[in-house]
């Protein structure tokens, strides 16, 4: 077979099986079993939500297992969410992206970054919280980019553009944003880097601020509404990631 072939055959099943995890980990910090045991949580063993029956090892794996039990718990029959081969799939593309975009010994890092920030977007939508744990993932993989490429004082001085961005509202103006996204943007600044961060930084603002008035306007709320902040500044990390050196060249070129 062709290297190549293999190569994305392999980063399939590998980002599959982490989107199998991550989509775990997302049900079971919603369900607040993290609040009450963050071990227990991270190390029990999967179980169907509705008869509590421990999942069989060949049910587990990604994708297939959803498909050879057509999408019902082997003991019950009880429905499994559509979700979980929907982010096992989208994670297994998530990887195969990183493998073709960025250099190799840094695809982990970029690839992890990516879908812990997705994590991130989610858990914020759904509950208005952002666990720690996962912009502290952010944060050490930018320590492992400065690392291997040095550039520690651009790293340092995007976390401190994200701070004074995001922690002068959290004084001054009450409901504006919460903690979680301090750290959550504290972390993009320094994964990304000073230039790359400004692109995230003016992505987040702007498509954020668009929610925040089409929202208010849809829902007739007053523009106060809090809306979670953390899908957008995953949004403006992504592109940033993916797309920041170009759009940097773009601004500077029509200058
Ligand atoms: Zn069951």
């Amino acid at each position: 077979m062709d290297m190549k072939l293999i190569v994305t055959l392999f980063a399939f099943i590998f980002g599959a099986s982490w989107g199998s995890f991550l989509y775990t980990f997302i049900i079971r910090y919603m369900s607040g079993m993290y609040g009450n045991n963050a071990f227990h949580a991270l190390t029990y063993p999967s179980h169907c939500p509705h008869c509590k029956e421990k999942i069989q090892p060949v049910y587990l794996i990604p994708v297939l297992g959803y498909l050879l039990s057509k999408g019902k718990c082997s003991a019950c029959g009880h429905p499994i969410s559509f979700l979980y081969p929907v982010s096992e799939i989208t994670c297994g593309c998530i990887a195969i992206a990183t493998i073709y975009i960025f250099n190799w010994p840094l695809v982990p890092v970029y690839f992890l970054a990516i879908t812990t920030s997705i994590c991130i977007a989610i858990i914020d939508y759904r509950t208005m919280e952002i666990p720690d744990l996962l912009p502290a993932i952010i944060f050490l993989l930018g320590v492992i980019l400065c690392l291997v490429e040095g550039y520690w004082f651009l790293h340092i001085q995007g976390l401190v553009l994200m701070l004074v961005v995001f922690v002068v509202p959290l004084i001054f103006v009450k409901g504006g944003f919460g903690g979680g996204d301090v750290k959550f943007a504290g972390a993009i600044g320094f994964f990304l880097g000073l230039h790359v961060t400004i692109v995230a930084l003016e992505i987040a603002l702007v498509t954020g601020a668009l929610y925040g008035i089409v929202y208010a306007v849809y829902k007739s709320k007053t523009l106060k509404t809090h809306i979670p902040f953390g899908p957008f500044l995953t949004l403006g990390f992504i592109i940033a990631i993916v797309y920041g050196e170009d759009i940097i060249q773009l601004y500077y070129s029509l200058l």
